[in-house]
């Protein structure tokens, strides 16, 4: 797990070296965010819809080959702590 600060960042990073193309991150994925490659066994998953990942983590957890990395915005991790922060986006 990693931070961003980027807002409209990739929530998903899969190493391409790493990936075996199984492709479990599809199947478990309860979003359909992450989505097999065109063909399965050669072409890497693609995350389709990034901004509609809600950071459940089974698609890390669930990788054989850990080539998953989910990157948190950092707003998950440090949000803002009142009302006119959050309305400022600060
Ligand atoms: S679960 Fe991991 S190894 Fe399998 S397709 Fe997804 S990223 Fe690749
Ligand atoms: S973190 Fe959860 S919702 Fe996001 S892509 Fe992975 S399995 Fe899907």
């Amino acid at each position: 797990m990693t931070a961003s600060s980027d807002r409209s960042h990739n929530p998903i990073v899969i190493d391409d070296e790493l990936c075996i193309r199984c492709p479990l991150c599809d199947i478990v994925c309860p979003g359909d965010i992450i989505i097999r490659g065109e063909r399965t066994k050669i072409d890497p998953p693609v995350v389709a819809y990034p901004a509609e990942c809600w950071y459940c983590g089974l698609c890390e957890q669930s990788c054989p080959t850990s080539a998953i990395t989910i990157v948190f915005p950092d707003r998950m991790i440090d949000p803002p702590l009142t009302f006119a922060d959050l309305v400022d986006g600060r």
